[in-house]
């Protein structure tokens, strides 16, 4: 199974967030929920959970450095 990456900083973050999450889907769900919920303020919720998912992307569209944050979707 590829892995998925979960950007912090493709979204806009009151603490300008630069983490990056890379790892099997499930991995990545379970530990973005969680920080998603810890720093950012969202509910850990199946809700959530599913949207996290719908907002993964492929490992190999890993770009080192800064990348242009966008708003997070409501
Ligand atoms: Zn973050």
């Amino acid at each position: 199974m590829a892995r998925k990456i979960a950007d912090c900083r493709r979204f806009e973050s009151d603490s300008n967030c630069s983490l990056t999450i890379i790892g099997e889907e499930d991995e990545v769900i379970a530990v973005a929920a969680k920080h998603a919920a810890d720093v950012h303020g969202h509910e850990d919720t199946p809700e959530l959970r599913e949207q996290l998912r719908g907002l993964l992307e492929p490992e190999d569209s890993y770009i080192a450095g800064s990348r242009e944050a966008e708003p997070f979707p409501a």
